[in-house]
């Protein structure tokens, strides 16, 4: 046997998702919120978990952890729900429920980087459509190919990752419209955006909604949903596995979401900070920045990587996305931290942009 006979060439081709090494590094790269939890969720947290029964199986539905989201989110009570381990495992069922021979998948780029891998896994085509130079969308482009294409799926992310802006909601919904396929609207940054396409399931059969509780504090529980209409979100369920929300996610989530005003105080702050953030980045005559509604911030310099190394050696942990995408070149992301990281970002910035 070689791994040549055995693994497909287009899994050979990729290279896994790149994780950086942050070891004793400010973690300003993942847009993970910069706060441990207030030591009262703490401990309601660790009492659920030290009673979750973890020598049964979960309860295969997660009934407790789904109506505590329906509550909290204002899912509307008409629409369907589905829990992923996290929203990278909903975009896998997705696909792999619509996967036929031949079927696409259409994104936009740059953006989130799963949509195109998890095609290559479900042996699903990719077309990724280039964002004009602002990052908003080439509706017109998108359009005649949807036309052409007929695309199974389409993935857009509202706000979008890298760039962090919010597309025009108009353009979006022509998409909805024109898609013969299922159009999912990926708002893992909801919590700092303040618009969302989730009324617009009433609307739409065709239109997903995706969400993480990654990005408001909750990145180690591993928890997205999916709302949309019930008939499509039974058939999607058919290729969940088993028991895919542990016990733990289980009890530990229904203990963070009944404290949900505590992160949603947390995101506004964030909010806050990347605002002061943005004003401060906007006064460096150095940068190109990118407006952002999201916990992170694009800004384009020159050498790039060189600042990007600089920082690390500073120890701070950025995103370099200078070879990420040809659109992306002299690109860094930062993820809003805590005001005391905001400032050793912003104060080594300065140092390396002048050297
Ligand atoms: N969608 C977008 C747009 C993202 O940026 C991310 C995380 N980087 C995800 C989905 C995945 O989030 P998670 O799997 O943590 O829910």
């Amino acid at each position: 046997m070689t791994v040549e006979s055995v693994i497909r060439p287009e899994i050979r081709g990729l290279s896994a998702y790149h994780v950086a090494d942050a070891k004793g590094l400010v973690k300003l790269d993942a847009m993970e919120n910069p706060w441990p939890l207030p030591e009262v969720v703490a401990l309601e947290m660790a009492q659920a978990c030290a009673h979750a029964s973890v020598n049964r199986y979960p309860d295969p539905q997660a009934i407790g952890l789904a109506n505590r989201l329906r509550q909290v989110m204002a899912i509307p009570d008409a629409a369907g729900l589905l829990l992923g381990n996290g929203s990278d495992e909903l975009i896998q069922m997705i696909a792999m429920a619509c996967a036929q021979p031949g079927t696409l998948i259409l994104g936009m780029e740059p953006s989130f980087v799963m949509y195109r891998m998890i095609a290559v896994f479900c042996r699903m085509r990719y077309v990724g459509v280039p964002l004009n130079d602002d990052f908003s969308i080439n509706g017109d482009r998108v359009l005649d190919i949807i036309h052409a294409e007929q695309p199974a799926l389409v993935f857009i992310a509202y706000p979008n990752n890298p760039t962090g802006n919010l597309f025009e909601a108009r353009v979006i919904r022509d998409v909805i419209a024109a898609s013969p396929g299922l159009v999912v609207v990926d708002e893992a940054y909801h919590a700092f955006a303040g618009e969302s396409a989730i009324n617009w399931i009433e609307e739409f059969e065709n239109l997903l909604v995706m969400r993480t509780v990654s990005k408001l504090g909750l990145a180690g529980l591993r928890l997205g949903y999916l709302v949309g209409r019930t008939a499509i979100i039974n058939e999607i369920d058919k290729v969940r596995l088993p028991y895919n929300i542990n016990a733990l996610t289980q009890a530990a989530g229904q203990v963070a979401l009944a404290h949900h005003a505590v992160f949603e105080a947390q995101a506004k702050e964030i909010c806050a900070m990347r605002e002061a953030m943005l004003e401060e980045l906007v006064a460096m005559e150095e940068l190109e920045v990118y407006p952002s509604h999201a916990n992170f911030i694009l800004i384009r310099l020159a050498r790039a990587s060189e600042v990007f190394d600089g920082l690390k050696k500073k120890g701070i942990l950025v995103k370099n996305l200078d070879k990420a995408h040809p659109l992306l070149e002299g690109c860094l992301r930062v993820t809003i931290g805590t005001q005391n990281e905001n400032s050793m970002f912003i104060n080594h910035l300065k140092d390396l942009v002048h050297l």
